[in-house]
């Protein structure tokens, strides 16, 4: 069995093919995978790669497995493809990829990129609610600064990479390491915090700009705020983890019709 794994993303589209190993298909804008029409993108790799199946993980919230919000994408992906197709949000299939690499059977995982996302397993299966759990990029952590999604003060307005380019260059304020000493970085520390609090998980970090923040320095600020307990803090330094984790979200659908 060939599995596309596609990740769409706001500024790329990444695609890996799985064949029981993960194999990277390339790089591609998302501006013009949208501008030729999203389903015809992906049926021409699925036509060059000879897969049988699909797992998209996409930049957007979904309800009742109904997409309703894409802030990021130039429009909302209307998946419509002749062949089993598996849909779920982009932070979702970071959440189970981060599950089969580091096996806690309960995490959360978050990606800081342009904004910010989360997934949640708990007990080894995704956690969902009603379509969009985790959403911690989009708590409210003060203040009145505008967010991608319409609302005010919410972390992404904050410490998604979007939002600190008012500080310059986002890469050069990581490895200079500038940003652990923003406001922004203890916001977003103290919701990892929070969030521990609320969900007693490890933490996996990922996405460009997630990826490479220093862990002492994540954990050193998360732990002055967790008084009795140091949840495990761990990264995953791999640009394909949404479209792999795409491509076993498809697996298990497959293996559970
Ligand atoms: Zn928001």
């Amino acid at each position: 069995m060939r599995i596309l794994g596609i990740d769409i993303g706001g500024t790329n589209i990444d695609v890996v093919l799985y064949d029981g190993d993960f194999h990277s298909k390339g790089s591609f804008p998302t501006k013009e995978a949208f501008s030729s029409g999203i389903n015809e993108f992906i049926g021409r790799i699925v036509e060059e790669t000879g897969a049988s199946a699909v797992g998209i993980g996409a930049a957007v919230w979904y309800k009742n497995n109904k997409p309703v919000y894409s802030p990021n994408l130039p429009s909302l992906p209307e998946i419509s493809l002749d062949l089993p197709t598996a849909v779920e949000n982009d932070a979702n299939c970071f959440a189970v990829y981060a599950h089969h690499v580091f096996d806690f059977p309960n995490l959360l995982a978050i990606t800081v990129g342009t904004g910010i996302g989360s997934g949640i397993v708990v007990n080894g299966e995704l956690y969902r609610g009603d379509g969009f759990a985790g959403e911690i990029g989009h708590w409210f952590v003060g203040g009145s600064a505008l967010c991608s999604c319409g609302g005010r003060g919410h972390l992404e307005a904050y410490f998604g990479g979007r939002a600190l380019k008012k500080y310059g260059n986002v890469k050069e304020l990581v490895s200079s390491g500038k940003i652990y000493s923003l406001r922004e970085f203890e916001m977003f520390c103290i919701v990892i915090a929070n969030a521990v609090k609320l969900l007693d998980s490890a933490i996996v970090l990922g996405g460009r700009l997630g990826m490479n923040l220093d862990l002492k320095k994540v954990r050193e600020v998360v732990y002055r705020y967790m008084e009795k307990f140091e949840p495990a803090i761990v990264a995953m330094k791999d640009e394909l983890a949404v479209a792999k984790g795409a491509c076993l979200v498809c697996l298990k659908a497959l293996s559970e019709s």
